[in-house]
């Protein structure tokens, strides 16, 4: 088994599809080596090793070996020696999974750096500082990583890490020579640092900082093996959804350095800026530095160009203006990877004495608004396909580009407390906390938290993610905070100098006001403008967005389900048009009646003790639902509406409070005693399997009667109007194929009648919900009497799994942590169970009738996996709430595509 991949000198064992080997780093290191970028020489580990090395806690066989061949190589490139007293090689060791995973593993800068090879490099690059400086560092990694991290120790709480000792360290210095950034500590002040550091590495973790360059190279690499199950790794992976079994490659490679000096310097950009998608390169650089200083936020960085400068660095020099040769060199690298990979990229690079080099290529995370554009310009510019530019966007990125923004005319009325950098988009209103914590606590409660950190680390990730916003004091557009918060498209201020926080207190302190951790702000991430209090947000107005329609239209080119909406209003249909959809796929009509002007009829129609009073309350919700039927049956002329006959358990109808029952007792004119014996005589244990769905109509067959007639009253106006009405009704909660001929024949009767009186034909089907597993094992039969079948998956779910669909909450949690369950059902369709029954039933169905259409109308109508499925299992259209019909689309788009 190869474990050992070499790259250097324009060629490279590996190539950009090893990522699974390789990690995606080491893996686009040997693809920039072989299309003649300039990287410098080194060799990934691959992942195997490493699964190897954390199941067997021992390295492979033969990979010394192999190291030791690699490094050679290396050697010849570069002309140095690792180890040499008087030419000195030093090694940079990183991290790289499959999948970037920023800030969650490990990297140890200048190994090989020992007493007997500084003064090698002294003499070589005749610059003391710069070699004392680079030493600093390595200790203050190598420390951390390998030495406190690696090791498992434990950190108590009110104790320091060893990186929080050291740093305190080189703050003091700084305070105590009045100087405020690292770049200006003196030789003596760097050798005086290092010798403090080492001190305080024997005093804390017992053991000395080791003198050997391989003790720090095996230390460093070991260190990145097991950083892969480090705490935040394994956070992260569950996040995300990484697997665990895939391990992390080695990346170990030949320093250039960035910090030799002022014609030196280092820098990350992305080849479009990632917020807006505009098609200038976008990033940040610092003179005299090494890379983890331009993410640590311990200089404000300088912008790469006049495109990447903001209100922090708008007098700052950019890269263009200062290294015009390094920036136009950059220029050419950013067209030949975009066309290369066919994609934006997010590099680091470094320039030695004006030498560039390139350490990293990897596709750019960037926000929902980013994506879609990006996609579409891509597309034009033909540097990638139709099916490319669906594939591109996520239905996440989709959600993100609908997400609240602040109100403007809202954001108005209150003044500016504060301004950072806009990291993240749209807006957030939320209560202040402190720590990650807390945030994931409250979240959980129901709290809507803005997190406010220094700066956040990979250690916060699970309080970022709980979090309407997050807001930091330190950092810049490419910190942890920033990269984090876009990639989850989640709104997000950066660098907010004005912030102080008091832990101990729980208190932070904005622009010299005082907050109390529960209090609330409102976070525009679009300008970096911070509010006190609540500001309104509102959703994004899709209408007049061309790039937006322009996708769409695309994906409505390529998926083959159609799209329907579960609406119950003109006004939701309308919305619903505006995405442009088939129909509407569910009518929920119990909810037409929660008007106050109406649910007294109601009431009275379920408390009636007998048909004649039924009967009479039926008569006056007639004219309400003939005028409902009739707007929504206009708005969607010419497109099927699928109208559900009354389902839900009545107890949902009934009468709460006293007050409530004293207005339905003089309405009825009966005694409230009446009512409250008539309410007790209608109580179930269990409403969810009670008297609801077509056990209603079956049993009250004027409901049925009332609505078919509300229905073709309504229709036969709109087509005397000219209007294209075409009602589908359905039945709801069948179980067995009888329940559905009775009612059918209710229908067909009152629908004969109408057309008989008012001489017209009206073009309708009827149909039936199957959400149950006996309709499901039954659908043959039912299909005999359907022209159409629904899938309610939300009450397939809850019957298939015994789940109360209204109590899962104390339970569902649990699940999904222990991996009982990977999702929860009533989200994402649960394939194997609820999955198999629908493919049953489909079966079942078409076997014996060909034709029937069928549907879903649950709520994974909504959910982009679960359409996913529904597509492949050839639903004829899913049916969503309108909010949810670009997800939708989208996600049909991607599994027609990926057929
Ligand atoms: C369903 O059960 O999936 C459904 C759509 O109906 P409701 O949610 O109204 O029960
Ligand atoms: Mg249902």
């Amino acid at each position: 088994m190869k474990q050992v991949y070499f790259f250097g000198a324009g060629k490279a064992d590996g190539k950009s599809s090893d990522s699974k080997l390789l990690g995606g780093k080491g893996a686009n290191l040997a693809e920039m080596t072989n299309i003649g970028l300039p990287v410098p020489p080194g060799f990934t580990i691959a992942t195997d090793s490493c699964i190897h090395y954390l199941k067997k806690n021992k390295m492979p066989l033969k990979l010394k070996q192999d190291i030791n061949v690699a490094i050679a190589n290396i050697e010849k490139i570069m002309k140095y020696r690792f180890g040499d007293i008087n030419a000195p090689l030093l090694l940079s060791i990183r991290s790289g999974a499959r999948q970037s995973m920023p800030g969650m593993m490990e990297t140890v800068l200048n190994v090989g750096l020992t007493s007997k090879t500084i003064p090698g490099l002294i003499k070589l690059f005749q610059d003391e500082r710069f070699v004392y400086d680079a030493y600093r560092r390595l200790i203050m990694m190598y420390a951390d990583v390998v030495m406190e991290k690696a090791e498992g120790v434990v950190i108590k709480s009110g104790q320091l890490s060893i990186r929080q000792e050291l740093e305190f360290i080189l703050e003091e210095t700084k305070d105590n020579n009045n100087i405020k950034y690292d770049s200006e500590l003196s030789v003596k002040q760097l050798k005086n640092l290092c010798l403090l550091f080492k001190q305080k590495i024997k005093f804390k973790l017992g053991k000395s900082f080791p003198d050997d360059p391989q003790q720090q190279l095996w230390g460093a690499i070991e260190a990145v093996f097991k950083s892969w199950n480090g705490k935040r790794a394994i956070h992260y992976r569950k996040i995300e959804k990484i697997p665990n079994h895939w391990g992390t490659a080695v990346n170990v490679q030949a320093m250039v350095f960035g910090n030799l000096g002022n014609k030196s310097g280092t820098g990350v950009a992305f080849t479009r800026n990632p917020s807006s998608g505009v098609n200038k390169l976008y990033g940040e650089w610092l003179i005299n530095a090494q890379g983890e200083d331009v993410v640590a936020g311990i200089r404000t960085p300088n912008p790469i160009n006049d495109h990447s400068k903001n209100k922090e660095s708008i007098s700052l020099p950019s890269l263009e203006s200062k290294f015009s040769k390094v920036y136009s060199q950059l220029i050419k690298i950013k067209d030949i990877l975009e066309n290369h990979f066919g994609d934006m990229q997010d590099i680091e690079f470094t320039f030695q004495n004006n030498h560039l080099w390139m350490l990293q290529t990897r596709k750019g995370k960037r926000n929902g608004r980013a994506a879609l554009k990006i996609s579409m310009d891509m597309l034009k510019k033909k540097l990638i396909t139709e099916s490319e530019a669906i594939h591109r966007v996520s239905t996440n990125n989709l959600e993100e580009i609908m997400h609240p923004m602040i109100n403007p005319e809202d954001e108005k009325t209150h003044t500016i407390l504060a301004t950072g950098l806009p990291a993240g988009p749209g807006g957030a209103c939320g209560q202040i906390v402190l720590d990650a914590d807390t945030a994931e606590i409250l979240n959980t409660q129901g709290h809507p938290v803005i997190l406010i950190r220094n700066e956040t680390s990979p250690e916060d990730i699970h309080g970022m993610h709980a979090s309407q916003g997050i807001l930091t004091a330190k950092g810049g557009m490419t910190s942890h905070a920033a990269l984090v918060a876009r990639g989850w498209g989640k709104c997000c201020i950066v660098g907010c100098s004005s912030i102080i926080i008091d832990s101990e207190n729980k208190l932070v302190h904005i622009n010299g006001v005082e907050f109390a951790e529960g209090e609330w702000i409102s976070l525009n991430g679009s300008t970096g403008n911070i509010y006190e209090g609540k500001v309104n947000l509102i959703k994004p107005n899709l209408k007049k967005d061309k790039i937006f329609s322009d996708f769409m239209q695309l994906c409505d080119q390529y998926r083959t389900i159609k799209i329907r909406t579960n609406v119950d209003t003109p006004e939701d249909a309308q919305q619903a048009l505006d995405f442009i959809c088939e129909g509407i796929g569910l009518c929920r009509t119990e909810h037409m009646f929660f008007d106050p002007d109406r649910i007294t009829a109601m009431r009275e129609m379920i408390l009636s003790k007998n048909e004649k009073y039924r009967k009479q309350a039926l008569m006056k919700l007639l004219p309400y639902q003939k005028k409902d039927f009739y707007n929504l049956l206009k708005v969607m002329s010419g497109l099927p509406v699928t109208i559900r006959l009354l389902d839900p358990p009545l107890h949902e109808f009934l009468p709460q409070t006293e007050e409530q029952i004293l207005h339905l007792a003089s309405e009825m004119g009966i005694t409230s005693k009446k009512i409250y014996d008539r309410i007790e005589s209608l109580h179930e244990l269990n409403p969810m399997l009670g008297h609801r769905g077509c056990r209603l109509g079956i049993v009250y067959p004027e409901i049925t009667i009332m609505q078919s007639e509300a229905i073709f009253e309504a229709c036969s106006d709109l087509i005397s109007e000219g209007f294209n009405p075409i009602p589908e009704i359905m039945v709801p909660l069948v179980g067995a194929d009888k329940e559905l001929a009775d009612q059918k024949s209710v229908i067909i009767k009152k629908a004969k009648q109408i057309e008989k009186k008012n001489n017209i034909k009206i073009n309708y089907l009827i149909g039936t919900m199957i959400e149950l597993p006996r309709a499901c094992i039954n659908a043959d039969k039912i299909a005999k009497e359907a022209d159409f079948f629904s899938f309610g998956t939300n009450d397939l779910t809850q019957t298939t799994f015994g789940f109360s669909r209204d109590d899962i909450g104390s339970f569902i949690p649990n699940y999904l942590e222990k991996d009982i369950l990977s999702d929860d059902p009533f989200k994402t369709i649960d394939i194997d169970g609820v999955g198999e029954l629908v493919k049953i039933a489909i079966a079942k169905g078409r076997t014996i009738n060909p034709k029937i259409k069928i549907g879903i109308c649950g709520e994974h109508g909504g959910d982009s996996q679960s359409v996913k499925f529904f597509d492949q299992i050839n639903l004829d259209y899913v049916s969503c709430s309108p909010f949810r019909i670009p997800i939708a689309k989208l996600a049909a788009a991607q599994s027609a595509l990926s057929l």
